[in-house]
């Protein structure tokens, strides 16, 4: 049986990039994919990252001629749910378009240069365990039947399905769940064509926090991508899209060139991405931004800090523990972990506002206010006085029953979510003997958190009978 450093599982953005990086460290990597070279990742065309983010992940950004590159443009606007006012998004750097199947054959290739061996067609079956029940292999299937390798570390890059991670046994600290329809967002992304040839659909672009819907560029210079995301089903995207966003917002005549559809995870990160003689990395350990779904570049972060912990170890010949990999936890939940996750309730709350409340809202600078608003690139910071206004204004708001006392407590009950997950995290286990302790509090915790599945319309589940 042959054995390499490190099996990793799934060919798409964050295997092929974690492949690269501990092969050209001259490390042994064999990568499995389930799919043939030619299916790889054609859900969709287009996806986005910005130049910054691919600087920092040490991505390769195509040139202007590159066929992997579709176009480039610079940050878009948040809207109101009527369309009528936006706050300025400023992005320093462009965000750049791909083609993702293109770009991801490209990854492969330089993964494969630097020595990282690929099996296309090949799926993960389950784990090989030594005597001691500790992972020392994988068994997967081809066409050619079941093949099994021995590896120091088995690395879950499968996406959604995480192939390897569900295998694990029930007391791994990885936990083993499998993601649900209630964890996932469902999108469907329409390619339009304007009709009115002199009407510019960058001036539409942006992103519609209330529907989670979005324009942006999808190469035709009449055209653009609208884009739905949703928890539980694509039909209830399509219903938010058909029912609510187009009617509400009014985008000039189109005629829809394609739809495409793909899901993303919607979940807190998995609390440890490693354990004995494993780890679980990109969608797999759902670390998706919060505030998109995007996870291309955000699950690079983690992986930057895997790369440097398991090249150090195995450089020094140490085994790959949970308790010597332990360092990707504590520094991943500190590097975006816990600004992420705490992220996720404060989110649940902001849009619990109806539409009309939320027009308001944007109009007279409560909560959607040009200070949070207005600086994609460098965050934002908001001082007594700025605070301060937006409690005021949210006063006014109701007293002038523009908002409802509810909807402002749903916003509260997301800010003390919101600070209860970040005080949690802040307190994260430094070994993995704490660990236990600090995972029930925090089940505990999340149980009481509201979720995206949670905030679905009733009416509109019983409507498309996804109850
Ligand atoms: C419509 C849509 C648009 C998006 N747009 C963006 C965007 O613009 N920017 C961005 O950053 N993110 C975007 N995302 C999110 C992004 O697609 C994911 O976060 C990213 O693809 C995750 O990469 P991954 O490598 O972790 O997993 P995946 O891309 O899901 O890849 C997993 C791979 O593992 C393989 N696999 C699965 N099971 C097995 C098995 N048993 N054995 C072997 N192989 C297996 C799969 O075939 C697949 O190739 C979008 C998502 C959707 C749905």
């Amino acid at each position: 049986m042959k054995e390499y450093d490190i099996l990793v599982v799934g060919a798409s953005t964050t295997g092929c990039w974690f492949a690269r990086q501990m092969a050209s460290q001259g490390f042994s990597v064999l990568v499995i994919e389930k799919e043939e070279p030619e299916n790889v990742s054609r859900a969709y065309d287009i996806f986005h990252m910005t130049q910054g983010e691919m600087e920092q992940c040490d991505l390769d950004i195509p040139d202007d001629t590159s066929p992997l590159k579709a176009f480039s443009f610079f940050g878009s606007p948040m809207w109101s749910p009527y369309g009528n006012h936006p706050k300025g998004s400023i992005s320093s750097t462009p965000t750049i378009g791909l083609h993702k199947h293109d770009y991801i054959m490209f990854m492969a290739d330089k993964a494969k240069e630097n020595g990282a061996e690929f099996i296309y067609g090949a799926s993960f079956i389950d784990f090989i365990f030594d005597k001691n029940r500790q992972i020392a292999g994988a068994k997967f299937e081809t066409a050619d039947g079941e093949q099994c390798v021995y590896t120091k570390l088995v690395a879950d890059c499968s996406g959604i399905p995480s192939a390897a991670r569900t295998k694990l046994p029930a007391s791994s600290i990885a936990g083993n769940f499998k993601l649900t329809n209630k964890d996932l967002l469902y999108v469907v992304l329409y390619y339009v064509e304007y009709k009115d040839k002199s009407f510019n659909p960058r001036e539409a672009d942006g992103f519609f926090l209330q529907y989670k819907s979005w324009s942006a560029p999808s190469g035709n210079p009449n055209g653009a991508i609208l884009g739905i995301g949703a928890a539980l089903s694509y039909s209830y995207a399509e219903y938010i899209f058909e029912n609510h966003f187009t009617k509400n917002v009014h985008f000039p005549e189109y005629t829809v060139e394609k739809i495409e559809k793909g899901v993303t995870p919607y979940h807190r990160s998995v609390y440890s991405f490693v354990d004995n003689g494993f780890i679980a990395m990109g969608d797999a350990a759902c670390l998706t931004k919060p505030t998109c779904g995007e996870g291309c570049t955000s699950s690079l972060v983690q992986g930057k800090i895997a790369v440097e912990v398991i090249a150090d170890l195995l450089k020094n010949g140490k085994p790959l523990t949970k308790e010597n990999m332990w360092s990707i936890n504590t520094r991943y939940m500190k590097e975006q972990g816990k600004d992420f996750d705490s992220l996720r309730p404060l989110l649940m709350g902001v849009i619990a506002p109806d539409y009309d409340e939320a027009e308001y809202m944007f109009a007279n600078e409560v909560i959607f206010c040009q200070k949070i608003l207005g600086n994609v690139d460098g965050g934002f910071e908001l001082n007594a006085k700025d605070i301060a206004a937006i409690v005021k204004n949210a006063c006014v708001g109701v007293i002038k029953k523009k908002i409802k006392p509810s909807s402002i407590a749903k916003i509260v009950r997301g800010l003390k979510e919101s600070a209860m997950i970040g005080a949690h995290y802040d307190k994260y286990p430094e070994n993995p003997a704490d660990f236990p302790m600090w995972r029930a509090k925090a089940d505990e915790l999340w149980s009481k958190c509201r979720t995206v599945a949670g905030t679905c319309d009733k009416e509109i589940i019983k409507k498309l009978n996804l109850e």
